[in-house]
């Protein structure tokens, strides 16, 4: 039996391989703690839960979905993005929802990118924007996020015969896995770029909701333009811990969307209806669980970021996200701190070079963890060094 090719070149799933990793550990008998994959520990709030209960006893809802999601779920995207954003989207034409964002950010490639088409993709990123143009036959070309950058693309280093070639770009902020924010001006000129070469842009932003000292998360969507360039993909996984309900959706340009939509009508059958009432009632009810997260991730965030300091590491402390990004202590890379810090402590980091080469050298420690299972953890790397 043969694979397919862009099977044999497709890396294991990092977190799939740290799994693996955590599970030998733990048969060894170690007791393994993971700061690896960002999945919040906290369960999904009460009133969500409850309405989740309630459609799942509605038979209707026990049929196929819709396809391009419940008319009602579509209009509550809309009615949060003018709220929150101002941003006035069609729920008719410029919202599809997704069985979680991983999945429309993987099939969007199907949608508009022909084999070796190029994508232009942020170096250290989420996964998935590589691998997802690996799987379509598409070609990622790395741009790099670099601290003298605040990890924003250098847009203006990308040569202009690759940019000719580019079908799409991906771009995250706020960032994971570098924490990093946007900067006044940068999605302008993300726009200006679009339109120079016609590049679909699709901005990731399921952290918008995740932010501290009173920063607030902007969606791309507000630039001037955007609708005309690009889309925003969002997820209520980390909002509103719903990590493993599968629920996402992505919002913009019609054509895009229009496009994304008819690759999954042909893949997939869409969401549960229980649970796009479920996300219904997270958009449109009480906000309070998301306020009490932000309070429990800035509390671990300065934690870490403390303990960093600690012992002669110094970060920034990020504005958003669920993550701190750190460099590694003098004599490291990414691989062999991570390695070190598994043996020799039983905590699992993955290495920054596990989402793109310009990853070395760096950390990526996700705060979904217990205060106190967190502390520990720090406390035993401590030891270690
Ligand atoms: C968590 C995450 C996703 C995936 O979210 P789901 O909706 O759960 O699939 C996408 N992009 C980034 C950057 C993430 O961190």
């Amino acid at each position: 039996m043969r694979q397919a090719r862009r099977i044999e070149n497709l890396p294991p799933y990092l977190f799939a391989e740290i799994d693996r990793k955590i599970a030998e550990k733990k048969a060894q008998g170690m007791d393994v703690i993971s700061l690896g994959i960002g999945d919040p520990i906290e369960p999904t709030p009460e009133h969500i839960i409850k309405k989740l209960c309630e459609e799942a006893h509605n038979p209707a809802n026990h049929r196929y979905p819709s396809y391009f999601g419940l008319p009602e779920f579509r209009k509550a995207i809309t009615e949060w993005y003018q709220k929150r954003f101002g941003v006035t989207l069609d729920p008719d034409t410029e919202v599809l929802p997704l069985i979680g964002s991983k999945e429309g950010i993987a099939h969007i490639y199907l949608a508009l990118t022909d084999q070796g088409d190029i994508s232009l993709v942020a170096d250290p990123g989420y996964p998935v924007y590589t691998t997802g143009a690996i799987l379509a036959g598409a070609k990622p070309r790395l741009m790099p996020l670099l601290v003298e950058n605040d990890f924003l693309p250098d847009l203006s280093d990308i040569n202009p015969e690759v940019a000719q070639k580019a079908r799409l770009m991906f771009i995250c902020y706020p960032n994971n896995p570098t924490a990093a924010i946007t900067k006044p001006g940068f999605f302008e000129e993300v726009v200006g770029f679009a339109r120079t070469y016609d590049i679909v842009i699709c901005h990731d932003n399921p952290y918008s909701e995740i932010t501290f000292d009173g920063y607030v998360a902007p969606s791309f969507l507000e630039t001037p333009g955007a609708k005309e360039v690009g889309v925003e993909f969002h997820s209520l996984s980390k909002t509103y811990n719903m990590t493993g309900w599968r629920i996402g959706f992505v919002v913009g340009n019609a054509k895009v969307v229009e496009a994304l939509g008819r690759a999954k009508t042909n893949i997939d059958s869409g969401i549960f209806n229980a649970i796009q009432y479920a996300g219904i009632e997270a958009l449109r009810g009480p906000q309070d669980s998301v306020k009490r997260m932000c309070e429990i991730y800035a509390r671990r965030r300065d934690k870490v970021v403390d303990a960093l300091r600690g012992i002669g590491i110094e970060t920034v402390k990020p504005k958003a996200t669920i993550y701190v990004w750190f460099p590694v202590p003098e004599g490291f890379t990414s691989a062999s701190f991570a390695t070190h810090v598994l043996e020799k402590a039983g905590v699992v980091v993955p290495p920054g070079s596990a989402y793109g080469s310009s990853g070395e050298g760096y950390i990526r420690i996700s705060l979904t963890v217990k205060d106190d299972r967190l502390e520990e953890a720090l406390d035993r790397i401590k030891k270690t060094l």
